[in-house]
């Protein structure tokens, strides 16, 4: 195996310290211990060629998409996020004022300003009100059993279906306008599986649900992009310190190492890459996606972690959430609609579907975004969730484009809608160093597992070593799945490392 080269080696300037991924958790993580004069060892391995993880803005229609994240969720005084974002200066007037901040949407996704059924009518505004009051109460209550010795069924799904089942039984109107209900309602089970990243709400556990924390403020976009909020971030940091196109293999601890380099000194941790060059370090900060440590579980820790940790790695959910952009050469929609919501009439929450994946796929999607018109470009973006969004991965473009094209012929009950011009979507499922999209607390897990996956290596008795450490979005117990979190909890790391150089300094934690 090579050694490293480069800017890390020398002895006499503090710890050396790796940060694995250069998603927003560790970008956080880099520039904190950057600014601290003890950590001038330091640097970030990415396996990709790009920084910002899951924040990737392309360019495109004219103007900017968003594979990844696309809302600072809760954009107001105690969101990091939106607090770096105001400072770089990187959101528009409207998102930063008072006013904004302080409006409570309970994480709720608003209103479609239309709906369309597949049988190619409008479904009529009062009823999609009065199923989305219901079905938002109804995800409201969920909270509820957070504190309770016993939830009364495993999941968030099973919860909301027994439920739904017992406000059917009251409805008085024909059958026909009972059955709509249902396929509204379920459109709306589609919506919450795109929120929790996850195949169905019937695996998201009911229990610990109400753990995840909704912050005030009505969520709000970067008109730039997002990834200028991680570009920004990495504009700070000395200029050599990410090394890009350098996945890591394995990551050997609790040894004791040595480097040509810099002779007599031995260093705990030997972090190899897959082109197999080494980096001896005193500390790691691993930062990858859970998806990522899901698959490799067994090949990156040598020696393997131990089994509290590898088992919360396993029961803890990580899902696959898409996004599908249509750009258009005329909209078809009014020049005020927002969102479109598609209902198809055949389905219902409280029936399974059985049909192949190939044939269905397409009524995951929860229908369109519109997007901001750049010029004279129109474009939609639709979102699906769970195994649909990852069979949608295995399509061509072509295919994908077809498919929708049917679809909105199809509800719109205009067998003549001018195809999209082009298609643009993500694959976050087929992306190897991702492996799905984020991460939701599933049946059989709890909080407690996010904070077993945050707790450094080695366990208790050699604490004041810190080997490993662990960030990235699943390992915060109340912002799991967001940017916020994910930037949390990188602070969170390098503070603990900070703590431990520098037992005096004032540190602005705890970051919970
Ligand atoms: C489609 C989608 C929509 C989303 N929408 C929102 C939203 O609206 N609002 C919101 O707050 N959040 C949203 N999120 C979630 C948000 O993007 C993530 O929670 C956050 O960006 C995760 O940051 P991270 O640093 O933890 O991980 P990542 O950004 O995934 O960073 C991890 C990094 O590690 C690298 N890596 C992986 N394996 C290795 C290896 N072996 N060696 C070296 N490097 C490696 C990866 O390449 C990556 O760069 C969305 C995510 C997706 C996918």
């Amino acid at each position: 195996m090579e050694s490293s080269g480069g800017r890390a080696e020398g002895s006499g300037r503090g710890p050396r310290v790796l940060v694995v991924g250069s998603g927003i958790a560790g970008l956080g993580a880099a520039q904190r211990l950057c600014r601290h004069p003890a950590f001038q060892q330091l640097r970030v391995l990415e396996a990709t060629a790009r920084a910002g993880g899951r924040i990737r803005s392309e360019r495109g229609f004219g103007g900017v998409v968003e594979l990844g994240a696309h809302w600072i969720h809760g954009p107001s005084q105690g969101n990091p996020v939106f607090q770096l974002a105001a400072k770089y200066q990187l959101l528009g007037e409207k998102d930063l004022s008072e006013e904004n901040q302080l409006i409570e949407t309970g994480g709720h996704v608003g209103l479609p300003s239309v709906s369309y059924a597949s049988s190619g009518v409008s479904v009529s505004r009062e009823l999609v009100v009065e199923m989305a009051s219901l079905f938002y109460s109804l995800i409201d209550q969920t909270r509820e059993f957070l504190h309770m010795a016993d939830a009364p069924v495993p999941s968030v799904g099973e919860y909301l279906k027994k439920e739904i089942c017992q406000h059917a039984a009251g409805w008085t109107e024909d059958e026909e306008t009972r059955k709509l209900k249902l396929a509204i309602l379920n459109s709306f089970f589609n919506v919450e599986c795109c929120v929790s990243g996850t195949h169905s709400m019937d695996l998201v556990a009911l229990a610990p649900f109400g753990e995840y924390t909704v912050l005030p403020g009505l969520d709000c976009t970067f008109p730039g992009g997002y990834q200028g909020l991680t570009n920004c971030i990495m504009a700070s940091l000395p200029e050599d310190v990410i090394v890009f196109n350098k996945p890591v293999k394995t990551i050997h601890w609790n040894g004791s190492f040595q480097e040509a380099l810099s002779p007599g000194e031995r260093f705990p941790v030997l972090v190899e890459c897959e082109d197999r060059t080494c980096f001896p370090a005193h500390h790691v900060i691993i930062t990858v996606p859970l998806g990522f440590l899901k698959e490799h579980l067994d090949t990156f820790f040598e020696p393997a972690l131990p089994p509290q940790k590898a088992e919360a790695i396993r029961k803890i959910g990580f899902g696959t959430s898409n996004k599908i952009f249509l750009e258009f050469e005329e909209p078809f929609w009014e020049p005020d609609c927002r969102h479109i919501q598609v209902v198809w009439e055949d389905m219902s929450p409280l029936e399974d579907v059985t049909c192949g994946l190939q044939h269905v796929w397409f009524k995951k999607l929860i229908g369109f975004f519109v997007l901001p018109s750049f010029a004279s470009v129109h474009v939609l973006c639709g979102f699906i969730a769970g195994l649909e969004s990852e069979f949608m991965e295995t399509l061509s473009d072509e295919e994908v484009l077809l498919s929708l094209t049917q679809v909105l012929r199809r509800v719109t009950g205009n067998a003549r809608l001018p195809a999209p011009r082009s298609v643009l979507r993500s694959c976050w499922y087929s992306a190897p160093y991702t492996r799905g999209s984020y991460s939701y607390v599933a049946v059989g897990s709890t909080g407690d597992d996010i904070d077993l996956l945050a707790q450094p290596l080695p366990e208790e008795g050699a604490k004041a070593q810190l080997q490993i450490l662990f960030a990235g979005e699943a390992t915060h117990r109340t912002f799991y799945s967001t940017t916020h979190g994910a930037l949390l909890s990188g602070w969170r790391e390098a503070d603990r490392l900070i703590a431990l150089q520098d037992p005096q300094a004032q540190l602005p934690g705890p970051w919970l």
